[in-house]
């Protein structure tokens, strides 16, 4: 490492000509384009650069002091960060390659610097490293951006100039590059509203990864050049005499589309290029700002539309609700001269400055680097969020999402109250509630959508009015990650779900220690890993789980360990088909009576009426359901995600009823098992005791039947829901000997 006092005096550093010049160059565009200047800093780390990469040259040949002259210019220039910034640009590459140190740069400028250089190094090293997988770098990347922004922002900067110098490099590195470039890079760029360089970008990596794509466009794009700007002259003309005639201080022009953007159009439509009309945009930029200029946006849009004929379903209000990345416009199509339909843009000089440089020109028009706005925060938000959840699943699933929230269209949903929420699109009432506020999302339990019940798992729409029905009562439900889109209602989910599991798996052990203790009982946890398995836990975290959960008594444990497992509480007698029938028949009408009123219909617990839960989903206590009128007048019960609710609750709106389950503890659904085996010894003992071990099982009778070897039983017991009951099933299946266990009269 090179200490300070290694470093030659400025005077002492000798600069060819031609970079003085190009630093002016470089200090004159800062002062163009930036609000302050520290010409000094700038100048100081200029020569600390230049020295440090004396003796390197790039792939070109080119001295590399050329590259951060080229990185800051872009960083000044394009995305008019602050002066800090560029001077990080200037020395960017000077931990990573030299020998100068980071304390150095420290002692030399200062805390923030050494910190957006340190980013910029480590996401280098991020990226250079081929043994990480690319979700782990991505995190990286976010980590260090998630400390300082303009280490992300610097870092765009400096991809930007690799690309445009590709060329230099081998093949294989070209393609890497590129495609990085275009899976990675251009969508960030995109989310932070760089759609100046975001686009270069997609150009750039184009170009490589589909260089006769990118060539076809290219050629056909010139071909039609002059046909293309004599149609923009004549459609621009007589609207630029009516902006004037209003006095309208006024910019507008034909602006053709990036190449990539165009071919995406192409492949999307699966039309050739000829065929694509809105290749190129009028956009009218307007001398007008704040409040004033709002409205002068739509006063152009009113005279637009007076010359051509607009297609209304085309409007889009980009003022009134921005893009998440801050992006505000009013975009129109309209039928242009020959009926060929012409996209408009209407928007202010900040409006248009933001669109094309993005947080940066926000940055700008906050002054100062704390006032990030609110949605570029949010963002954060989410990434720092992410951070504190570094679980490999997480950040694999990570570069998936990331990409989807990145590229796709967003839609705009609005409160029963008007608020306006944006989301991805896929987007379902869950991730809905989850962006109105975590707490409403966890205790989630309905959603009605322009004033109709949904299942939660519908994808919403622009426009949609979502009213989200809480419960105190509710939790999330596994399953609902099967359909959220949003990392937020994910995480909350599944950060949910471990967590309960954790507490049922401590409170288990918990409990087991302490009965163990009572009992007297001394066990290694080899030995209980033993006992676990010989009673068909998978592993010592289930029988934990269960124990917390109620599901298995711990005194049974003991029981078990202790050789002297006993079954009670039920009585065992001998099977009378007749006696049966009958018990069965008493035993559903007292049971039916207790399902229908764990229900609740329009608000009200319902007693007596006919209700049947519908085979096709098998709503249990806790599902989002609603109610069904069938013709003869029997409610039936369907889960909201069930695959027939979409249909019904589309097409038979009107026979729909709003339907929660009652709030009552203890609701006990009523089932009866027929157990079909093998007559061995102790079969019944087998039976009872792995019935008793489910705690919360309320046992009603068995009967039990042998004939011919073989053994067939009848129980019937009360379960609180169709889990507690698929368990015990499953539970039973695993007897020895036990060869079938079905739902009595199923
Ligand atoms: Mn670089």
């Amino acid at each position: 490492m090179i200490q300070a006092s290694a470093v030659p005096q400025k005077s002492e550093i000798e600069i060819d000509p031609k970079y003085e010049g190009r630093l002016d160059a470089l200090l004159s565009c800062c002062r163009t384009h930036l609000p302050t200047v520290d010409e000094n800093m700038i100048r100081r780390a200029f020569r600390l650069s230049y020295w440090a990469h004396r003796n390197d040259r790039r792939e070109s040949g080119e001295k590399y002091v050329s590259h951060p002259l080229r990185v800051a210019t872009i960083v000044a220039r394009d995305i008019g960060l602050d002066d800090i910034s560029v001077a990080a640009a200037l020395l960017h590459d000077v931990v990573e390659d030299t020998e100068l140190s980071l304390d150095l740069i420290q002692d030399e400028f200062g805390d923030t610097m050494a910190t957006i250089i340190d980013g910029l190094t480590k996401i280098e090293g991020v990226f250079s490293s081929q043994k990480l997988g690319q979700a782990e770098n991505v995190r990286k990347l976010m980590l260090s951006m998630a400390s300082d922004l303009r280490v992300i922002l610097i870092k765009f900067a400096d991809r930007l100039h690799n690309m445009r110098t590709i060329e230099a490099l081998p093949k294989k590195k070209q393609l890497q590059k590129a495609s990085e470039t275009q899976e990675l890079f251009a969508p960030l760029a995109h989310r932070f509203g760089l759609f100046t360089i975001k686009s270069e970008l997609e150009d750039l990596s184009f170009k490589v990864l589909d260089p006769e794509a990118y060539t076809h466009i290219v050629d056909r794009l010139e071909e039609m050049a002059e046909q293309r700007e004599a149609y923009i002259a004549g459609f621009i003309e007589p609207l630029a005499e009516h902006l004037e005639e209003e006095g309208f201080e006024f910019e507008i022009k034909g602006r053709v589309k990036n190449v990539y953007s165009i071919h995406r159009k192409m492949q999307r439509k699966n039309k050739p290029i000829d065929e694509i009309y809105d290749i190129f945009a009028i956009r009218v930029i307007l001398e007008s700002d704040g409040r004033r200029g709002k409205e002068d946006c739509w006063r152009v849009y009113s005279l637009v539309t007076d010359l051509y004929k607009p297609l209304p379903e085309r409007f889009r209000d980009f003022i009134s609700v921005p893009k998440s990345n801050g992006y505000q416009s009013l975009h129109t199509t309209v039928f242009g001269p020959g009926g060929r339909r012409v996209e408009v843009q209407v928007r202010t000089q900040e409006m248009h400055e933001v669109a094309e440089r993005g947080v940066a020109a926000h940055w700008k028009y906050k002054e100062g680097t704390e006032n990030v706005d609110e949605e570029m925060e949010r963002f954060l938000e989410w990434v720092r969020d992410l951070l504190e959840n570094p679980e490999p699943e997480e950040a694999r699933e990570f570069v998936k999402e990331f990409r989807l929230n990145l590229y796709d269209e967003e839609i705009y949903a609005f409160t029963p109250q008007g608020d306006l929420l944006t989301l991805p699109q896929g987007a379902t009432p869950v991730d809905f509630a989850f962006k109105v506020h975590t707490e409403v999302g966890m205790q989630c339990i309905g959603a009605k959508v322009n004033g109709k019940m949904v299942p939660l798992s519908q994808e919403l729409e622009s426009g949609d009015q979502v009213e989200i029905i809480t419960s105190e009562k509710q939790s999330p439900s596994p399953d609902w990650i099967n359909f959220v889109v949003t990392h937020k209602a994910r995480s909350r989910i599944r950060r949910w779900t471990n967590e309960e599991r954790r507490k049922a798996v401590e409170l288990g052990k918990e409990m087991w220690t302490k009965t163990k203790d009572q009992a007297d009982l001394e066990i290694s946890d080899q030995e209980l890993q033993e006992v676990a398995h010989e009673l068909k836990f998978p592993d010592l975290q289930q029988l934990f789980y269960e124990i917390g959960k109620g599901l298995y008594d711990p005194d049974e444990l003991v029981d078990h360990i202790k050789g002297n497992a006993q079954p009670e509480g039920q009585t065992v007698e001998e099977i009378d088909e007749e006696s049966l029938q009958e018990q069965y028949e008493q035993f559903l009408d007292a049971a039916q009576e207790t399902e229908t009123q764990a229900l609740v219909i329009d608000g009200e617990v319902q007693k007596g009426l006919a209700v049947n839960y519908a085979s096709c989903c098998n709503p249990i206590p806790g599902d989002e359901v609603f109610g069904f009128v069938s013709k003869t007048g029997t409610v039936n019960i369907h889960r909201c995600n069930c695959q027939n609710a979409s249909d019904l609750l589309v097409n038979k709106a009107d026979r729909i009823l709003d339907v929660d389950w009652s709030h009552q503890k203890d609701v006990q659904f009523a089932a009866a098992l027929r157990l079909v085996g093998e007559d061995r010894v102790g079969m019944v003992n087998d039976i009872t005791t792995v019935i008793s071990k489910n705690l919360k099982t309320n046992i009603r009778s068995i009967t039990i039947d042998t004939e011919d070897g073989i053994f067939s039983g009848t129980i019937m017991l009360h379960v609180s829901d169709l889990e507690h009951l698929q368990r015990l099933i499953e539970r039973l299946k695993r007897i020895d000997g036990i060869q079938g266990v079905y739902r009595f009269k199923e």
